[in-house]
Order: structure tokens, then C-alpha cells, then sequence
């Protein structure tokens, strides 16, 4: 009679150690991408932590001439940041970028940390699918439709301040701090602006309109700057790697 009990009761225990793991596994595999996930689960990696902080070794970041250097790219899902971007991944390699505004943008990035203000990368160039995606998402993502956004031309980029590895979207002071530091280095800032407010958002043209860049025109670098020998073999390669974000974002949207 005793081993008999002595029987149920461990088959007992051994079916609800199933249950619980097996609704556990349940939970975690069938999570979808779109469901609401909270900020605090994902822990973000401050942009400091992947960039060189010594000046010299800026030739570290370049990248090579390989056909598919554009699927080494780092990008995010939706809500990494904790808010709706929409359901195409945002990119947020610094490669992506126009050399010259990459160098600017570390150095926000370097002159942030040294104040004691971290920051996360949100996006850096942007498709015209992912353009669009937000432009259907409304006003408060943007004002401007494919083609027009300067994140198209990889002199864009999206940070947020992050304390304590959670993004912190809502802190005006802080916005202003990294705002007036962007701006002394000769950066626009999305902060002045209205329609949207984007304190997150910096960019530099080299005193180009949208209109000039949609007709391909690029940016002329400051005279005194002759770090960039390469400049023309570089944006060659961009404007390939970008053309093949294009592709495969585009082909995304259609599914
Ligand atoms: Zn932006």
C-alpha cells in the first residue's frame, strides 16, 4: 500500500513539473513580435560601450569593400527602445552613416559620456520602406515621406539617453543637455522642432535641402578636414549597402 502511494505521489510531482516547464516553454515560443513588450526587458548596451573612445583609431570603424558587408549591419525589432517603431527593424550601425556626420556622431556620443550621459543609437539610415512605414504611422513619427527624411542619406541618426540600461524618453533636462553638446559641433537638432518635437534626432547636411539630396548631390566636408582620402569609394560602397537594405526591406512590406 505504501509503495503504491509512494508511486502516485511521484507521478504526481513529475506531472507538475511538466506542466509548469512545458507552459513556460508555451509562453516563450509563441510570444509574438508585435505584443507589447516592456521597456525593462530588454537591458540596452549604451552606444559608448561599441565605440573606440581613442580619436586615433577612428580608421578602426571603417569598413571593408565586401559584397555583403550590409548584412553585418546591427539592427533592432520593435520596442527595443520601449515604444512602437513600426514592424520594420530599425538599423543602428554607425557604418551606415555618411563618414564624415559617423565621426560627428561618436563624438556626440564621446562628449555625452564624458558629461555622465549615455546614449543608445535608435537608428541611423533608414530605407524608403521604413521612410514610408512611419509616415503611415502619423504625425508624431514624422512629417516628412520617402525620400525626403535625411536619414535616407545617412546623415541622420535617432539616440536616446539610456540610465540604468532602460531608455529614457521623457526627461526635457537631459534632451537639452545632449542637444546643446550636438549643436556646439555644428549639428541640427530635432529638439527645435515642433511638428514633431524630436529631441533625439540630429543631422547635418553640409548646408544641402532635401531637394538637393534627392537629386544625389553630396555634402562637402569642412576644408580643414583630410581624414576622409577615400570619401568617393566610401559613399560607392554606402549607396550599394543601402540599395540592398532597400531590397530586402522592401521585400519585407510586401509580404
Ligand atoms: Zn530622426
Amino acid at each position: 500500500m505504501r509503495f503504491i502511494l509512494k508511486v502516485v505521489l511521484s507521478l504526481l510531482l513529475l506531472f507538475l513539473f511538466v506542466k509548469t516547464h512545458a507552459q513556460f516553454n508555451v509562453n516563450s515560443l509563441f510570444e509574438t513580435a508585435s505584443s507589447r513588450i516592456p521597456a525593462e526587458a530588454f537591458r540596452i548596451v549604451p552606444a559608448s560601450q561599441h565605440v573606440v573612445i581613442d580619436s586615433t583609431t577612428f580608421e578602426d570603424l571603417a569598413f571593408g569593400d565586401s559584397l555583403n558587408g550590409w548584412k553585418n549591419w546591427s539592427f533592432v525589432e520593435n520596442y527595443n527602445f520601449g515604444k512602437d517603431r513600426g514592424a520594420l527593424p530599425m538599423i543602428t550601425d554607425l557604418n551606415s552613416l555618411h563618414p564624415f556626420f559617423r565621426d560627428q556622431i561618436i563624438n556626440l556620443i564621446v562628449k555625452c559620456k564624458a558629461k555622465g550621459i549615455e546614449l543608445a543609437i535608435v537608428e541611423t539610415y533608414r530605407t524608403h520602406a521604413k521612410q514610408h512605414e512611419y509616415k503611415t504611422m502619423g504625425k508624431k513619427y514624422t512629417s516628412s515621406g520617402a525620400g525626403r527624411s535625411k536619414h535616407q542619406y545617412g546623415l541622420a541618426v535617432d539616440v536616446v539617453p539610456v540610465v540604468n540600461s532602460v531608455a529614457v524618453w521623457n526627461n526635457t533636462v537631459l534632451w537639452r543637455k545632449i542637444g546643446v553638446i550636438g549643436e556646439k559641433m555644428g549639428l541640427r537638432w530635432g529638439g527645435r522642432w515642433r511638428k514633431p518635437y524630436d529631441p533625439g534626432h540630429f543631422e547635418w547636411t553640409g548646408g544641402l535641402t532635401s531637394y538637393h539630396l534627392v537629386n544625389g548631390k553630396l555634402p562637402v566636408l569642412p576644408n580643414f578636414d583630410e581624414r576622409y582620402p577615400c570619401l568617393e569609394e566610401d559613399i560607392k560602397i554606402l549607396r550599394r549597402y543601402w540599395k540592398e537594405w532597400e531590397t530586402s526591406q522592401g521585400a519585407l512590406t510586401r509580404k
